[in-house]
């Protein structure tokens, strides 16, 4: 990574502050903008180049927009008219098709960080948060090579392994594997929680199914609002599955499903 780079964080939450923080460590010439004074005081610990104005990002020559989703189009559209048609900008929201549609006078590079914790806020943000996760670029047709280079070289170098798809492919597998799996989870909570046994006796296989019921609930809605239809294709195959698994050779399909996800394990597939 060229660390002559000036790189600019807008929105320095969970993955905000963790992008800004881990760019401090490493020395790099990084500028944050958040919306709370709070935040601002906070992230001043760790560099002097931050500010509640987006127009402080005006020389940078990278971008990353880290605002939950549900504001991220109102901040690029803003950015528009303050950035150089040079400047390279990447947001890292959780869902994909709903941005690729629109141009940009700077170069846009669509982008998803898997990684993240339950909490929120730059209080719970850590520089090491990206260190062996995969991060999704889903840039559009005729994006320069160059530009994407320089983006992938601050994913590396943030310990993120780079990976590409499309944002309609995007959207349907984070339905599978994050935004169906999340509403499961809350789901089962809702369920269990008024049966006062239950609750006495719940231990870590409880624990572990309903971790992401404690999920940011801002990033949640937006998650359900934006990717309805495909959560809701992942939950019909959810239901067929169940039904397999319950009306067809129960032993046979759990001994192959265990010795499937085994593999993943063996493989160091990092999100086990
Ligand atoms: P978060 O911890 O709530 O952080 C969002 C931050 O955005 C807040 O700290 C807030 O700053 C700031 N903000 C809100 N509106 C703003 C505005 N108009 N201008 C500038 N800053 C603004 O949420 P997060 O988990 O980091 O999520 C941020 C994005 O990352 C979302 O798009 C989400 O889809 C994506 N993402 C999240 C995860 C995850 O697991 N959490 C994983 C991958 C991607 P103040 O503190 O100053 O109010």
């Amino acid at each position: 990574m060229d660390r002559n780079l000036k790189v600019g964080v807008v929105g320095l939450g969970l993955i905000g502050g963790s992008i800004f923080k881990a760019l401090c460590a490493l020395k790099c010439n990084v500028y944050g903008v958040s919306r709370s004074n709070q935040t601002i005081q906070k992230a001043k610990n760790y560099s002097p180049n931050v500010s509640k104005s987006l127009l402080y990002l005006k020389n940078c020559d990278m971008v990353f927009v880290c605002t939950p989703m549900n504001c991220i189009s109102k901040v690029l559209d803003q950015l528009n008219s303050i950035l150089s048609p040079e400047t390279i900008v990447s947001d890292v929201s959780s869902l994909k098709s709903f941005l690729c549609n629109k141009k940009y006078n700077y170069k846009f590079i669509p982008t998803h960080p898997l990684a993240g914790t339950e909490f929120a806020g730059f209080n719970y943000s850590f520089e090491s948060i990206f260190q062996r996760t995969k991060w999704v670029l889903t840039p559009s047709e005729g994006t320069d090579e160059n530009d994407i280079k320089k983006l992938t070289d601050i994913i590396e170098v943030l310990g993120a392994k780079p990976i590409f798809a499309n944002p309609k492919e995007h959207d349907e597998a984070v339905a599978l594997i994050s935004h169906m799996p999340m509403l499961i989870s809350q789901a089962i909570f809702k369920t269990a929680k008024d049966n006062s046994l239950a609750m006495k006796l719940a231990s870590s296989g409880f624990r572990d199914m309903t971790r992401l019921a404690m999920s940011n609930e801002e990033m949640a809605v937006d998650m359900i609002n934006l990717n309805s239809e495909n959560i809701q294709h992942a939950l019909l195959k959810l239901y067929s599955s169940v039904g397999e698994l319950l009306n067809e050779d129960y032993e046979s399909q759990i001994k192959e499903i265990k010795k499937d996800r085994q593999i993943m394990y063996i493989n160091g597939n990092n999100i086990l």
